[in-house]
This record gives structure tokens, C-alpha cells and sequence, in this order.
């Protein structure tokens, strides 16, 4: 009866498929930020605030001006340079 209710359990919870995608997905992620490392500024419009007229614009200081941002993956991969440059010097 113990060894049945064990084994039943142990069938019904599989995690092992996680952790063998984790990995592929989290790879296949940073990668895609490799080549596409910026998304668009949620704060402006290409880079630009428009005054109220519309006449009138500013570059936007949380993209400055570039109408990009960098996305996270991107930043995550830049962290592990800089540790790896670190670690050969
Ligand atoms: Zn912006």
C-alpha cells in the first residue's frame, strides 16, 4: 500500500520536462536578445515627447532620444561580459 501511494505520486508531478526546457528556452530568449536588443520606449513616440501643439518636441530622457530601450535579456548578457572580461584579466 506505502509503495503504491508512493509511486502514484511520483507519476502524477513531473517536473523533469521543466528543467530540461528551462534551459532551451532561457537560451533561445537571450540569444533573440542578441540580435534584436532593443524594444520600443513605452514613454515616447520614436524618441521624441511632443508638446501639447504638437509643433514642438523634446527628446525623451528615458530612452534618450533613441526611441529604444534595451530589454532585459540584453542587459543580463552584458552583466555576464563584463564578469567574464573581469575574470580574464
Ligand atoms: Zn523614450
Amino acid at each position: 500500500m506505502h509503495a503504491l501511494i508512493a509511486a502514484s505520486s511520483h507519476h502524477s508531478s513531473s517536473p523533469g520536462i521543466w528543467f530540461l526546457l528551462l534551459p532551451v528556452v532561457t537560451v533561445g530568449y537571450l540569444i533573440h536578445c542578441a540580435i534584436y536588443p532593443y524594444r520600443p520606449c513605452r514613454y515616447c513616440d520614436g524618441g521624441k515627447h511632443r508638446s501639447a501643439s504638437g509643433k514642438a518636441w523634446r527628446y525623451c530622457r528615458h530612452c534618450k532620444g533613441t526611441g529604444g530601450q534595451l530589454r532585459i535579456g540584453r542587459r543580463i548578457l552584458t552583466g555576464l561580459k563584463t564578469t567574464r572580461d573581469r575574470a580574464k584579466k
